[in-house]
């Protein structure tokens, strides 16, 4: 089946727009020129499209950050509450995401198979982590919060190059697209200290080597200093959060073509979260605080310098469909609306290995196409002036009353 939208301005990842028609073929779009004809012409003159956006850093397997409240749940929940996550993640244009953890392969599967409405996803599923690391779900008191591992969700504390080899084949097995790491300690996790390096030289070793032979990239939660730089060193495909960033982590992600994915919302999501009653332990609380004015001013640096900055958001540390707000932030840290739409689009694609087949509205890409009245790039109205989206060809419903809200 061909459809044509016809008297809309096709809008390049670089933010800049012009009137074009736009013919697509089942899931591929196939010609963008005029006077384009088709089975079913789909008249949008005066709107825009765009090329549907990008989240690289998700939890789509993670319903909010109260912990405390999904520990007392029964465990299959999260799978019920997934479905309005990825709902509110369509909303906001995200027809794409790279899940950093949470999210396993029957989600993925869920949406592949058209069970329920949800981004494309390239998934994780578990984040490894050091004993003691950012993913230890260890408490003081020796307990967990969670299950430690469980059938598609395989353990990933680990220690040493031998147990890192066979946790990276584990989760491979287990369907992951990509290799999540903590290679620093983080906010929200109570007994570690962002500005710590974790795993050593041989242990990174190890997983450059075994994701290189399983064919995927590698992503860092990594915070600070060696944290950062061992990440970079070890050819990791993006550095997430990097919320201490000096001159020599900036110089060594342009070396290494090292993608830094900020995820501004993060810290501010903590506080918020805490204000509206979320029990965070005092010690992730006093962290946000922290880390705030120093990530603006790291992730300015590394724009500045040109960095390759892919947009993630880190939702639900800030609520899920909350995530079109990391644009302005990216702003706030010297980039142009059109930069920073590209960090949504074509960069993050690249980023994370499809920028041949999305990322930007081109002859031979799949057809995810965002539809906008008004202008894109005021990026505060630009959730409520969506009117349509489409994913590979099929229009998707918007809950209009999320987008109220
Ligand atoms: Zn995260």
């Amino acid at each position: 089946m061909r459809r044509v939208f016809t008297g809309g301005s096709v809008v390049a990842p670089d933010g800049t727009s012009t009137i074009a028609d736009v013919l697509i073929d089942d899931d591929r779009i196939v010609d963008v020129g005029s006077g384009l004809d088709a089975d079913e012409s789909i008249d949008v003159t005066g709107k825009h499209m765009l090329p549907g956006l990008f989240d690289v850093h998700i939890h789509l397997g993670m319903p909010h950050i109260d912990f405390v409240a999904r520990a007392r749940q029964a465990p299959g929940l999260i799978y019920y509450q997934a479905i309005a996550s990825m709902q509110q993640t369509l909303d906001c244009g995200i027809t794409t995401v790279r899940d950093a953890g949470g999210a396993d392969l029957g989600m993925k599967e869920a949406v592949q198979r058209g069970i329920i409405a949800g981004p494309r996803m390239h998934i994780a599923i578990r984040m490894l982590s050091q004993t003691g690391g950012h993913g230890d779900p260890t408490l003081m008191s020796g307990g967990h919060l969670f299950p430690y591992e469980w059938p598609g969700f395989p353990r990933s504390v680990v220690d040493g190059p031998e147990e890192v080899r066979k946790a990276v084949r584990k989760l491979v097995q287990a369907g992951a697209d990509v290799l999540k790491v903590a290679t620093s300690g983080g906010v929200l996790s109570p007994n570690d200290d962002p500005k710590h390096a974790h795993f050593q030289p041989d242990e990174l070793e190890m997983m450059r080597a075994e994701t290189q032979a399983a064919g995927i990239f590698m992503m860092a939660h990594a915070q600070a200093y060696d944290g950062v730089k061992n990440a970079i060193r070890a050819g990791f495909r993006s550095i997430d959060h990097g919320i201490y960033l000096d001159d020599e982590a900036i110089q060594l992600m342009l070396d290494m073509g090292t993608w830094l994915v900020p995820t501004l919302l993060a810290p501010q999501g903590v506080v918020r979260a805490a204000e509206a009653g979320v029990p965070i332990p005092p010690s992730s609380l006093a962290k946000a605080h922290d880390v705030i004015g120093i990530h603006k001013e790291s992730v300015t640096k590394a724009v500045a310098a040109g960095v390759k900055v892919a947009m993630g958001t880190d939702c639900p540390v800030s609520p899920h469909g909350s995530n079109l707000g990391e644009l302005d932030l990216m702003v706030g840290c010297g980039m142009t609306p059109g930069q920073a739409f590209f960090a949504a689009t074509q960069s993050a694609a690249d980023c994370m290995g499809l920028g041949d087949e999305l990322g930007s509205i081109e002859p031979g890409k799949i057809a995810d196409l965002v539809i906008v009245d008004g202008d894109p790039l005021e990026f505060g109205s630009l959730k409520n002036n969506i009117e349509h989206v489409w994913q590979a060809g099929h229009p998707i419903h918007i809950d209009q009353e999320d987008h109220a809200g």
